[in-house]
């Protein structure tokens, strides 16, 4: 079960990097995000931004829902998501850091959980992934994911969401190997 791991208020950032870093942050619209909705819309994927499907947490909203396919695609901070490639603990304060760039993953995989829970395929790209290679990547997955017949649709729909939910970071793994 979930619990929210508090890291205790933020230290004052002690140097030039962490604190462009901490003031450069959006939740919402970044431009990485900005590349991959362009990337989908030419190839005529239409989509809804910054929304929380039913049946799951109110606060924890999805960057990019394509509700045909119900895949919830996020497009994930290397910093502030533990990127292995790019991610690294500042120097300064280090504890405190450890603490809340873990608790941001913990909270990510119950994330996942809840929206496998409710149905959907969750794929997370990193924002140093190339747009087009992810949203080559996503096309393909809806492709998969509509081509079922509809009368099996409900109960084997919700099979493969178990399954993708197990390897949900080999979704993501297999979207970087294709760099
Ligand atoms: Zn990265």
């Amino acid at each position: 079960m979930y619990e929210h791991l508090n890291p205790g208020p933020p230290p004052l950032a002690t140097n030039a990097a962490t604190a462009k870093v901490m003031r450069n942050t959006r939740r919402t619209g970044t431009r990485p995000e900005l590349a991959l909705r362009r990337a989908l819309h030419r190839r005529g994927l239409r989509f809804v931004v910054d929304r929380t499907p039913a049946g799951t947490n109110r606060r924890r909203r999805v960057d990019i829902l394509l509700r045909g396919a119900r895949i919830a695609l996020f497009v994930d901070g290397c910093f502030w998501h533990s990127c292995p490639e790019h991610s690294q603990l500042p120097r300064a304060n280090r504890e405190w850091w450890r603490l809340k760039l873990l608790g941001i993953t913990l909270r990510d995989h119950d994330t996942d959980a809840q929206l496998a829970e409710a149905g959907w395929l969750v794929v997370r790209v990193w924002e140093h992934e190339d747009p087009e290679e992810a949203a080559h990547r996503v096309h393909d997955l809806i492709t998969e994911r509509t081509a079922q017949p509809n009368d099996a649709k409900g109960r084997s729909a919700q099979r493969s969401n178990k399954m993708k939910l197990r390897d949900s970071d080999t979704t993501r793994k297999s979207l970087s190997r294709t760099r």
